[in-house]
């Protein structure tokens, strides 16, 4: 039940192994369909964006906003995700360690315009990225253990230019029911984390 959840952890050794596992239902082939129905509210009429993917596993939606002539940024604490998504696009990448962060490698591509952060997105700040135009959070705010959604909404908005748009896939269902992906969040708590 939902009480239950909220004290519920999942470990990044938990997700590395999901990794591993092939245990990766959350991963979708095809760009998801509310981003390209929502791309305008993302976009506003501007080009060229930088745009932020929180917990990005291997979301194709990155490959996709790139090809748009976005600069994209992820952050993922799985490198097998990571190297993955740019094998999978065929896409060449270098890779950097990242000063600030010890432990963190930045894989980037050729072309420059997809950076993607192996590390907890704890470990980020803006001082590091910098700030974006966009954010899609899908299947990130739900994957963050309750305890820390607090301190993740409260760190997106550290990433949000003035005129930011964040995209948030929302999934309404009955937390009784279903298990959940992999946390029920509450439309009142997204409203007090973001509103
Ligand atoms: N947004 C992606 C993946 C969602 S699943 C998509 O749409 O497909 C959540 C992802 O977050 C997993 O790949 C997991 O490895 C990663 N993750 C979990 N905790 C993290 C953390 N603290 N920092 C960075 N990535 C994390």
């Amino acid at each position: 039940d939902i009480g239950s959840q909220r004290d519920r952890v999942v470990s990044e050794e938990e997700w590395l192994k999901k990794w591993e596992l092939g245990n990766i239902g959350f991963h979708k082939e095809r760009g998801h369909p509310l981003l390209q129905k929502y791309l305008d509210v993302l976009l506003n009429g501007r080009s060229g964006l930088r745009i932020f993917f929180p917990l990005c596993g291997k979301a194709v939606e990155m490959k996709w906003l790139a090809d748009m002539g976005h600069r994209v940024v992820g952050v993922e604490v799985s490198e097998q995700a990571l190297r993955g998504f740019f094998a999978e696009h065929g896409l060449s990448y270098c890779e950097e360690p990242v000063p600030e962060i010890s432990g963190a490698k930045k894989l980037q591509s050729t072309s420059g315009n997809i950076s993607l952060y192996c590390c907890s997105i704890y470990d980020l700040s803006s001082s590091i990225v910098g700030k974006f135009d966009g954010i899609w959070d899908r299947g990130a705010l739900v994957a963050v253990n309750p305890r820390d959604r607090q301190r993740y909404s409260s760190l997106m908005i550290t990433f949000m230019e003035k005129n930011s748009s964040y995209l948030l896939v929302t999934v309404s269902y009955d937390p009784n029911k279903h298990k959940g992906p992999p946390f029920y969040v509450p439309e009142s708590e997204i409203k007090s984390l973001f509103g």
